[in-house]
């Protein structure tokens, strides 16, 4: 609902896009029906014929997910939002509804694994070139932008190391070369950058992780201009059929609800461990955007309204210290998944990053030491002492052994 658009995240974020049908129910209403009826077969022919605008089919539109594209939308400062089963489809359509052969794609090397995939292996099967650079590396944008390209894609903060893209400076860039800019905001959230206010064309999200964010539900979001979203985004979608259950677009309106509440009490969690963590004997290096050791601490503060809610540390000792560390934990729970109210534990080079090798995780300057750390809502002072005992549980000789 357009009138609702002024406000403020934290009403849009209970209220936007909120549709009530004649029963006047309080919560948004689950429409679970996988299509729709005519009053008429002049009816049906006219929808069809895009005379009248009437839901059709859930694959191209359901009143539950269009609250929640609404609500997105109206949260994200965006014109118009579609929804997709994953994160990875989201991530999927809005490349490849809009690349064809020929076509050239700039991506940070810093990118979600499977993105990493699509961008590497996906893509130059349909004679698209992909180039990747080192995000923190403007110099290396400015290099690879000074030929035309068609898009760009970057993840910032990035996946598992926290490290940041400029994303204003890489927008201007990409305007330069031609190029639509495409920003996985997921680490970030909504609420903690706003990548179309610095430029960018279309921000993807994983709903799985934050917006849920209570480990129910997979689901994914395109947000990008109404122009583009209908004559690009929407009948690739449409055709290709990625659609969310609306089951899972009502969980996460729902989850919405309180994603502000959820991710300020998060992020100041995560404040509080980075700095305990930075201080322990055991830990050789902290990685938080908040801290003033982070390399990219200025644009962190330019560029997000807080630290986030991960945090990636290296333990001394490497795999062996690692996986002790981990084994240790009572209350953290060892998962790949993220932005969950329930904190959990990566260990990147054997779970997340393990099938981009060696070489490449080298690149990105993860170690068999490098431990991803999702902090959740438990009470910090409680997830501080299970992370103490089990830093404390990590035998002495697997700490030195790699000293
Ligand atoms: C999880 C994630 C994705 C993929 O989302 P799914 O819902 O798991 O498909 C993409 N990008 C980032 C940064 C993610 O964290």
């Amino acid at each position: 609902m357009s009138e609702t658009r002024r406000h403020r995240p934290a009403t849009l974020l209970v209220r936007g896009g909120l549709n009530r049908t004649p029963f006047g129910e309080t919560a948004e209403a689950l429409f679970l029906t996988s299509g729709f009826v005519y009053d008429s077969a002049e009816q049906a022919e006219a929808t069809f014929r895009n005379e009248i605008a009437r839901y059709q089919y859930s694959r191209f539109g359901n009143p539950t997910l269009t609250m929640l594209e609404e609500r997105l939308a109206a949260l994200e400062g965006a014109e118009a939002c579609r929804l997709t089963a994953t994160g990875m489809a989201a991530v999927h359509a809005a490349l490849l509804s809009h690349l064809k052969v020929g076509d050239r794609l700039v991506a940070s090397r810093a990118l979600f694994g499977s993105c990493h995939w699509i961008v590497s292996t996906l893509l130059p099967r349909y004679g698209i070139e992909s180039v990747f650079v080192d995000g923190a590396d403007l110099a290396q944008w400015e290099a690879a932008l000074s030929r035309p390209a068609t898009m760009v894609l970057l993840e910032s903060p990035s996946n598992p190391m926290l490290e940041l893209v400029d994303v204003g400076a890489v927008c201007r860039l990409a305007k330069r070369a031609g190029a639509m800019v495409v920003v996985d905001n997921v680490f970030a959230t909504p609420l903690l950058q706003r990548p179309l206010e610095q430029g960018a064309d279309v921000v993807v999200y994983s709903c799985t992780k934050h917006m849920d964010g209570q480990g129910r539900v997979l689901g994914g979001a395109v947000l990008g201009t109404r122009k583009w979203v209908d004559e690009v985004l929407q009948p690739f979608i449409r055709n290709t059929g990625p659609a969310m259950s609306p089951f899972n677009a009502w969980v996460i309106l729902k989850g919405l609800e309180t994603l502000k509440l959820r991710v300020d009490q998060m992020c100041r969690n995560a404040a509080a461990i980075a700095d305990f963590l930075a201080e322990r004997p055991e830990v050789a290096r902290v990685l938080y955007p908040f801290r003033a050791d982070h390399p990219q601490h200025a644009l962190a503060l330019r560029q997000m309204g807080a630290g986030g809610t991960l945090v990636t540390f290296d333990i001394h000792g490497g795999k062996g210290a690692c996986f002790a560390f981990m084994n240790a934990l009572r209350l953290v729970d060892v998962s790949n998944n993220l932005g969950d109210s329930k904190s959990l534990a990566t260990h990147p080079a054997t779970t997340t990053h393990m099938r981009i090798g060696a070489e490449e995780r080298a690149r990105l300057g993860i170690t068999d030491g490098t431990v991803r750390l999702s902090v959740g809502l438990e009470d910090v002072a409680d997830l501080i002492e299970d992370l103490a005992q089990a830093l404390e549980a990590i035998p002495a000789g697997a700490a030195r052994a790699a000293e």
